[in-house]
């Protein structure tokens, strides 16, 4: 298959900016799709399957965020915030197939809500009032950060070893509490005994994952709306390294990326219970009936 970036000076890409949350949201789950889409029929490719004719991207300058013309500065007007990890097979722009001047990004290990992190969003959402409609939680699967906090929580005689630093601890820290909501959650779902379940380490990190973005959405609207821009929308989702999705729950085969609100305070509990369901269902515990029982 062939993938053409095309330029035609006689037909210059008209550059949609998002005007409200909404449309936001449809554009980074277009682009993710796309991605997805694109990945898939090289995939297919790959393997000696049919997989369409070419790809046509059509792009100009202006298209990209850059200039059109030589020695002008763009002004930055970007239409989301993503709040992402620094893990490096999580790049934000390609991930939602955006460009230059549309999203500003704050990467961080393990996507945690520091004091310089909110510095960063404090200044984006008081400085992009106009074009800035939308704030992202972006988890990943497979997170380093997420899953030195699940083992400091299940061996903590090793958290010394883990997090020696200062630094590294501030980054378990914050993470610790996803991971106690996740345990919480999987034992409520399918009882206490799921601890002595052999993959009971792979579903707690599946489950942190996603209660960890959606606790940094949470915390991070309180700050929103504390800076005194309520109007700016937080959504959270994690981005699945096997199936490039991104999506807020859990999920064996997803076909369309979503987003989910940031939860509210008495949300949580419950949120809990649904993420550790789904990463049952999805079979990361294997097919063990007794544990389809408890949640069915
Ligand atoms: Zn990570």
């Amino acid at each position: 298959m062939d993938l053409i970036y095309r330029y035609d000076p006689n037909a210059p890409y008209q550059h949609e900016t998002p005007q409200d949350a909404e449309s936001a949201i449809k554009v980074l789950c277009d682009g993710n799709l796309r991605l997805t889409s694109v990945v898939g029929r090289m995939q297919r490719t790959a393997r000696g399957e049919e997989a369409g004719g070419e790809v046509v991207v059509p792009i100009c300058p202006a298209s990209l965020g850059v200039p059109l013309w030589a020695g002008t500065i763009p002004t930055q007007q970007p239409y989301a915030l993503v709040l992402g990890c620094s893990d490096a097979r999580v790049p934000i722009e390609p991930i939602f197939d955006q460009s230059f001047n549309d999203l500003f990004v704050v990467r961080i290990a393990g996507n945690v809500l520091g004091t310089e992190c909110l510095g960063s969003v404090d200044y984006a959402v008081r400085h992009f009032s106009e074009s800035l409609k939308l704030v992202v939680v972006l988890g990943h699967s497979g997170c380093g950060a997420v899953s030195a906090a699940v083992e400091t929580y299940l061996s903590p005689k090793d958290y010394a070893d883990i997090a020696f630093t200062h630094a590294l601890r501030s980054l378990v820290d914050r993470i610790m509490i996803a991971v106690r909501g996740a345990s919480n959650a999987l034992q409520q779902v399918c009882g206490q005994s799921v601890q002595h379940h052999p993959k009971y380490k792979d579903a707690l990190k599946e489950v942190a994952v996603y209660l960890n973005a959606a606790i940094t959405a949470f915390d991070l609207r309180r700050e929103v709306t504390a800076f005194g821009t309520a109007s700016v929308r937080v959504v959270y989702g994690v981005y699945d390294l096997a199936t490039l999705f991104v999506t807020a729950a859990p999920t064996a085969n997803p076909t369309e990326p979503n987003f989910a609100p940031a939860p509210q305070q008495d949300e949580l509990t419950e949120l809990g219970k649904k993420l550790a369901t789904a990463v049952v269902k999805k079979g990361v515990l294997g097919n063990r009936i007794d544990l389809w029982n408890k949640i069915e």
